[in-house]
């Protein structure tokens, strides 16, 4: 066995885990296996299903050339300076996606260890290609295979969330950077689909712990293009519930002016009460 150099612990006893050949093992003799793209499946045989998991490949392609074309740089600057600000050793991103802002957050910043978690397999695949030093695994934000008051800081970007799950993972007055859409995101795309869009809801507040600041982030961009259309709507959750007549209106179009509208807040882990 090689000294334990993960930052995960095993999902069925939260023992420390250690690379053994292509596999991480614990004392207890669980193991799970590395894909060749460098992520490790850390699910629960039990929380498998035959559902669709996370983001199917043609929305993670899609996502993949819209981010890289560098229309969300403004988001991903300001999830950075978030992020330097509050100084982590260890950072946890969940719901990781395909690494864009992971890696970027890897790069910047050397003296924080940071693992990425997604219940998309072609997610992961997607963040093996970028060649970054960021631990993944494949396993859900409401379980994550992280021992209790483990992490320094949790980042959880437009992905489902769980305030009990990231409350046992923080350390005290660990922090927790959660983005959500703002109302008018996306509005412009939404006008072009549908008859009467909708504004999204105002973002929801988590009340297990502490909001220390909430930010709002808006600019924006133009899309040149059918294609460059095409792939911000395939990466929206409209997209799978939008009819097929729908989804071809955007065909029609050759450019598009969008608001991108966020919502950045940062909450501390609450101490626990003093009895
Ligand atoms: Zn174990």
């Amino acid at each position: 066995m090689v000294p334990q150099d993960e930052i995960f612990c095993c999902p069925k006893c939260g023992g420390a885990l250690f690379s053994v050949g292509g596999a991480l093992k614990c004392f207890a003799g669980h193991s799970y296996d590395r894909a060749k793209q460098g992520y490790v499946n850390l699910r629960l045989s039990q929380q498998s299903s035959k559902k669709r998991h996370g983001d199917d490949r043609l929305m993670v392609l899609a996502r993949e050339r819209f981010l890289n074309a560098g229309y969300y740089a403004p988001l991903r600057q300001k999830i950075y300076e978030t992020v330097a600000a509050c100084r982590p050793e260890t950072l946890a991103d969940a719901g990781c996606g395909e690494g864009y802002y992971t890696a970027y957050l890897e790069a910047r910043l050397p003296k924080t260890k940071i693992a990425g978690m997604d219940i998309s397999k072609d997610a992961l695949k997607a963040f093996g290609r970028r060649n970054t030093a960021v631990k993944l695994a494949l396993a859900s934000v409401f379980d994550m295979p992280l021992r209790s008051a483990s992490c320094d800081m949790i980042l959880c970007v437009f992905a489902p969330d769980s305030a009990e799950e990231f409350q046992r993972v923080l350390k005290p007055q660990g922090k927790l950077l959660r983005v959500l859409p703002g109302e008018d995101h996306l509005f412009e795309l939404k006008s072009a689909i549908y008859e009467r869009p909708y504004k999204n809801p105002a973002p929801s507040k988590l009340l297990k712990l502490r909001l220390l600041k909430e930010e709002t982030l808006r600019f924006q961009f133009t899309l040149k293009n059918t294609k460059e259309i095409a792939d911000l709507f395939c990466m929206t959750p409209y997209f799978y519930k939008t009819g097929k007549a729908d989804q071809e209106k955007t065909n029609k179009l050759s450019t598009l002016t969008v608001t991108a509208d966020f919502c950045l807040q940062l909450y501390e882990k609450e101490e626990a009460p003093t009895l």
